[in-house]
């Protein structure tokens, strides 16, 4: 018997790649291992996502929640405009990408089935720089992610296909122009500063944030000194400390937490384990327009203050419902929450 499930599937894939390769391989090979690895894979991480396969020049990847894949293409295409813009590069590399929500097959660590094929199609469909959906996924996701999408009727990528309802982002009338190529003034507008209290350390952020959140965890209370934190993660390659570096603590056996040597302001966070995570978590009080960065979701609501009372109805999740801390904890032999904590005591043979 096939195992199947539900998934959102993102399909994304480089245009032109083949015509790229033939007039500048090493080049064009070095523009890729940077687009997966430092676009592409932090997007993924970040929305929760898993890459299932890489093709060369393109990747399959499934999410469990379909606003999530969306928003996962949507931060990968805004990534890309942005990086391109700021190195100032004309011949950057613009992706394609495809947003489907069906029946997988299960197959090892690899999915098959109709939902894939349909995520691959409409990555076909997709303008460069842009987004292609299936009805499904416009369902799923209207009014819950920030994006315009046109109704193209019904198209079939070869005659052969069964017809997808296909919802794409729309594009300026120059064809060149993807969804998110910002011009240089608005590009401008997009670098995100901040600093400590003092002004020791600053901060240049020049990739979009990936998401928002409040913190009511213990470990945040003590770091920051409040009922709880707010925080904005980025893509650690968007993040510069242009003055002073932050000093780092660690602050559980599984994160470093970054603050001001000079002041004492609460800075950063980041997860290292199982791996140093590509994203870097920013307390969004210390950038200097934190008005921007609205939290989106409440994590560690085991230790939130009674006398909050929270009037948004955002997400609300413990830590031991965090797939991110469960991999973290496990990976240091703390599978059980009951164990987690800043001064966690790690099993003998990690010590
Ligand atoms: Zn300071
Ligand atoms: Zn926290």
């Amino acid at each position: 018997m096939m195992e199947r499930k539900l998934a959102a599937i993102v399909a994304a894939d480089v245009v032109g790649f083949a015509g790229l390769v033939s007039k500048d391989e090493d080049g064009t090979l070095s523009a890729l291992d940077q687009l997966i690895n430092q676009i592409v894979r932090v997007q993924v991480e970040a929305h929760r996502g898993r890459i299932f396969k890489s093709l060369g020049d393109g990747i399959l990847a499934e999410f469990t929640s379909t606003v999530e894949a969306v928003n996962c293409a949507i931060g990968i295409q805004k990534s890309l405009a942005m990086d391109a813009l700021g190195a100032g590069s004309k011949e950057h590399l613009r992706l394609r990408i495809g947003v489907s929500v069906g029946d997988v097959v299960i197959q090892g660590t690899d999915l098959l089935g109709d939902g894939v094929n349909a995520a691959a199609r409409l990555q076909a469909m997709a303008d460069a720089g842009g987004i292609a959906v299936s009805s499904e996924v416009m369902a799923q996701t209207r009014g819950k992610v920030d994006i315009a999408l046109e109704d193209c009727g019904h198209k079939k990528f070869k005659d052969s296909d069964e017809p997808i309802h296909v919802f794409k982002t729309g594009q300026s009338k120059d064809g060149t122009k993807g969804l998110f190529d910002f011009d240089e003034e608005a590009l401008a507008d997009q670098l995100i500063k901040g600093s400590c209290l003092c002004g020791s350390v600053r901060i240049e952020v020049s990739l979009p944030p990936i998401s928002t959140g409040y913190c009511h965890c213990r470990i945040c209370q003590k770091f920051t000194g409040s009922a709880m934190s707010t925080w904005t993660a980025f893509p650690l390659s968007g993040v510069r400390f242009t003055d002073k570096e932050p000093q780092y603590f660690a602050s559980s056996p599984i994160a470093e937490r970054g603050f001001c040597s000079v002041c004492g302001s609460s800075l950063t966070y980041r997860l290292v384990r199982p791996n140093p995570a590509a994203y870097l978590v920013l307390f969004t009080s210390c950038l200097d327009t934190p008005e921007k960065f609205a939290p989106r979701v409440h994590g560690g609501m085991e230790s939130k203050m009674h006398w909050l009372d929270i009037l948004d109805d955002f997400p609300r999740t413990t830590c031991a419902e965090s797939r991110a801390l469960q991999d973290a904890w496990t990976s240091v032999g703390l599978p059980e929450p009951k164990n987690w904590g800043a001064r966690a005591k790690l099993p003998d043979v990690l010590n």
